[in-house]
């Protein structure tokens, strides 16, 4: 945990006018996965999605997508040109991806590798399923994680900005969450 934080504290200022841009182009963020344009994939030539899932695909603390999320991954891997879809998680519970494995096999379930912002997952993607970098995409609702990680593994990203909450149920995550998503979206504004 220690690791990470020092990790995540020196490649936030490397990375900072990157994160900056990326921050500053609005092409950058859309407010839910459910925004994300149907032709996305093929206008950005990207053949694998990768999906963060706490924020992304459910509310922290979940151990299965939000309804409205499980709708569109069905209608998504349904479509033609439906690129490739893993899931990149900081928390990748068993009771998660067994889920997956019963309701979405086709998905990859990443696991065994170092926590975001360590851009392994993505290059172990990258490597395992002989894609480019640049043809991966990561969707994450943290800048610090998620965004710093696609900039360190030179992947595409986009950014969640109203991610999947569940205040009624897990208060205290989600207002942590909240005040790592307020200061990390203040350092690079
Ligand atoms: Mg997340």
């Amino acid at each position: 945990m220690f690791k990470r934080i020092c990790f995540t504290w020196r490649q936030m200022r490397v990375k900072k006018n990157q994160l900056k841009i990326f921050w500053g182009n609005p092409a950058n963020k859309i407010k839910t996965l459910l925004d994300l344009p149907v032709d996305f994939c093929q206008k950005r030539n990207i053949k694998i999605l990768v999906l963060d899932f706490d924020g992304v695909l459910a509310a922290h603390g979940e151990d299965r997508p939000h309804s409205e999320m499980h709708i569109w991954l069905e209608a998504l891997l349904k479509a033609t040109n439906a690129p490739k879809i893993c899931v990149l998680s900081n928390n990748p519970l068993s009771i998660r991806e067994r889920f997956f494995k019963e309701h979405f096999p086709e998905v990859i379930w990443i696991t065994g590798v170092p926590k975001k912002p360590y851009p392994d997952g993505l290059l172990k993607i990258s490597k395992d399923l002989k894609v480019a970098p640049k043809q991966i995409c990561l969707i994450d609702d943290r800048i610090l994680t998620g965004v710093l990680a696609a900039e360190l593994a030179g992947t595409q990203v986009i950014l969640v900005t109203k991610p999947v909450q569940a205040f009624n149920k897990h208060c205290l995550k989600e207002c942590f969450f909240m005040m790592l998503r307020v200061l990390e979206r203040w350092y690079v504004s």
